[in-house]
């Protein structure tokens, strides 16, 4: 067939990939029965949990509050307040558990069921597929993972000293330190986010001028719109993007996130709709990548209990995208082990989320959050929708430390030309052969344990702003 065609040749990656899903089918009557089957079963199950867990209120001060609101009280400077919120925010979840382990339940049961039907050797397995990474990739990036945590231990404990306690509890996991002398208003952010493009490549600089002139981002909160931010691809090479701006770091992180979607999509409009699907384990390449150009520079700049600011910032994200997500994926395989079994009661899932934090935050924490797997509705949706946010961090973290090597060699430009092609054609191959085209080998640890390296500087970076 690919000798035959050249439209086949030149979706030669995606129709390997078809064909490798397509060795794990039941007969087509069973699929299609699965199918149909699906908006009553994990398709019902999952909406019921993101329509009850909406709607949930709890009592804080006397005051009633959305369960939303509750958590977002997790990065209040008042150890009272955050407190107070955590344990009202965990009896609204008690409150709701017998609903939202039956949603789990239903949800785990049916995928595992079918993916033992379609002759999946475990869980895991067919989300590797879907992701575009295989085992060995996933198995070296995070042997890494775990070998990190010890510093991630040392960055919690530093931060409960700058907190005054011994030992962090959960509900200091957002609290801020250090202080922003710098007011981050949009348009501060934009001149910033411009400026510091420019200083990688005009092309880069360009692209954010012209996302600003031509009013792509839709940036200030306001009635009746939705919360969090997104990038999407628009007509020819344009993007859209959504966020909600709050004078902070880590909002104009967040622009400088989504203009990094943006970017892979213009680097992508030359191709076919087919040659532009990306696995999410490649998807957030650019944006990490844009995200580490701009709190490099804004660390480069700061001084004092800014430049703590600056560093928590990073550490706060990389910890939720490193450690936690560890722990949602030890604590997802474990729950589809035992729902193969049975049914498991709310207080069995809160025993393994408890598990899986000890597990990764090891003996930093005094405190877990047991219904952390009623709050995620990434377990209700795509199976193990959490370790390509893990590649994709470190992925990007690790580009960047070629690119300034590349930097200091004086080869920018040649860095710049691969990085761009990279981009261009994260739907013509999988991970492994566009790393390999930098000298990369995702199945060798040198590679993740360089992005960690990356991380592991700050950390002591920031035990230094500290001391
Ligand atoms: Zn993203």
């Amino acid at each position: 067939m690919l000798a035959a065609s050249e439209v086949a040749r030149e979706h030669e990656h995606l129709i390997r990939r078809s064909a490798e899903r397509a060795r794990y089918q039941m007969t087509p009557e069973e699929e299609d029965l699965a199918a149909r089957l699906r908006p009553s079963g994990a398709g019902g199950w999952s909406k019921l949990h993101g329509n009850v867990s909406s709607q949930l209120r709890g009592e804080f001060r006397g005051e009633s509050l959305p369960v939303t609101a509750l958590r977002a009280l997790a990065t209040d400077p008042d150890e009272g307040v955050r407190r107070d919120a955590y344990e009202a925010e965990l009896k609204v979840w008690e409150g709701a558990e017998v609903v939202l382990a039956a949603a789990l339940n239903g949800v785990k049961g049916e995928e595992g069921t079918l993916a033992a039907r379609r002759g999946f050797p475990d869980a895991v397995a067919p989300s590797l597929l879907t992701h575009g990474i295989d085992r060995e990739t996933l198995e070296a990036m995070q042997g890494a993972v775990v070998r990190s945590f010890p510093d991630f231990r040392r960055y919690f404990a530093a931060k409960a000293r700058a907190l005054g306690k011994p030992k962090l509890d959960w509900w200091d996991l957002f609290a801020p330190v250090g202080r922003s002398q710098t007011e981050w208003t949009y348009e501060a952010g934009t001149r910033f986010v411009e400026e510091q493009f420019r200083s990688y490549s005009d092309k880069l600089g360009d692209y954010a001028a012209r996302a600003f002139t031509e009013s792509w981002i839709d940036a200030g909160p306001r009635d009746g719109k939705r919360g969090g931010a997104f990038c999407m691809g628009w007509q020819g090479d344009e993007s859209r993007i959504l966020m909600n701006h709050d004078p902070s770091l880590d909002s104009v992180s967040t622009l400088a996130h989504e203009l990094g979607h943006g970017y892979h999509n213009l680097l992508k409009a030359p191709r076919t709709p087919l040659q532009r699907e990306t696995p999410m384990t490649l998807a957030e390449t650019a944006s990490i990548f844009c995200e580490t150009i701009i709190q490099n520079a804004a660390l480069e700049q700061a001084t004092g209990e800014e430049r703590l600011y600056v560093l928590e910032t990073q550490l706060l994200g990389h910890a939720q995208v490193v450690v936690d997500i560890h722990s949602r994926f030890l604590f997802e395989r474990a729950v589809f082990e035992g729902r193969a079994q049975r049914d498991l009661t709310p207080q069995e899932i809160n025993d393994l989320m408890t598990w899986a934090q000890r597990e990764t935050y090891g003996d930093a924490l005094a405190s877990t959050h047991p219904y952390m797997w009623a709050v995620k509705p990434h377990y209700y949706s795509l199976s193990f929708y959490n370790y390509p946010y893990t590649f994709g961090l470190l992925f990007g973290l690790g580009l960047y430390a070629q690119y300034q090597a590349a930097k200091e060699r004086g080869e920018a430009a040649d860095f710049q030309r691969s990085y761009d092609e990279l981009l261009s054609g994260t739907g013509l191959a999988d991970a492994r052969t566009l790393a390999a085209g930098f000298g990369i080998d995702l199945h060798a640890p040198d590679f993740w344990e360089g992005s960690l390296n990356v991380i592991r500087e700050q950390i002591a970076a920031y035990e230094a702003a500290l001391a």
